[in-house]
């Protein structure tokens, strides 16, 4: 019962702020930046302005679907915020900017993370077939209560590693993009009080994530290796 009160808890205060991200995003997407530069226009001058010559920047579709992706060396942006000239499209394409400064720069959350990824879908894996197994009885069946425990806590230990490491990288991303179209110019004061709130909510998710995590990880210690009579 209890995990059905964490996972209902973080659920609504999921919704509550993404919700609000997206009020704030459709807010700030109304009013035209004064510089009137694209989102594209945005990243291209930030790359270039941090002497990153490879790293390609596209347009993709969905809505928030923006991100950089280390592997191929591209920013990919989504429609709203490639082709949007306001503080909006301007803070994202910026943030998004600032993951590829952090690779260029060998940023070392950046690279931990990197580093995470194959041990994070391993440890995906293992908990779905832990759950399938154990909703149909299976191998799981004359297994010591303590070596699925070990498993599972594990597993999901590992994938909130995963989301804590993700926060600095966030915070950095949004941190490096501010400081830079404040330092260029690019936005009036009015506007970079948008961008800030606007990336303000979209960290709020990645910590509404790994709270989320944390307290699942808890429960699942507690019930495995909690005080038992
Ligand atoms: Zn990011």
């Amino acid at each position: 019962m209890l995990l059905i009160l964490i996972v209902v808890v973080f659920a609504i205060i999921g919704y509550v702020v993404s919700k609000r991200l997206k009020g704030k995003f459709r807010k700030y997407s109304q009013i035209a930046l004064k510089a009137n530069l694209s989102g594209k226009e945005i990243a291209e001058l930030m790359l270039a302005d941090h002497g990153i010559s490879n790293v390609q920047v596209n347009c993709v579709e969905g809505k928030l679907t923006d991100h950089y992706n280390p592997q191929n060396r591209t920013v990919n942006l989504s429609p709203d915020v490639y082709y949007g000239r306001n503080a909006a499209a301007t803070a994202v394409s910026a943030h998004e900017c600032g993951h590829a400064v952090q690779h260029a720069k060998a940023y070392s959350w950046l690279q931990l993370r990197s580093a995470m990824v194959p041990l994070q879908n391993a440890s995906g894996r293992i908990l779905n077939i832990v759950l399938i197994a154990s909703l149909f009885g299976g191998f799981l069946i004359g297994l010591p209560y303590e070596f699925i425990g070990a498993i599972v806590v594990g597993a999901y230990g590992i994938m909130t590693l995963f989301t804590l490491v993700t926060l600095p990288v966030e915070f950095d991303a949004s941190r490096r993009a501010l400081a830079w179209v404040q330092e260029r110019n690019i936005v009036t004061e009015k506007e970079y009080g948008m961008s800030k709130d606007a990336l303000k909510w979209a960290a709020m998710t990645y910590v509404v994530a790994a709270l989320a995590s944390l307290a699942t990880l808890a429960y699942y210690i507690f019930v495995f290796f909690g005080a038992r009579d």
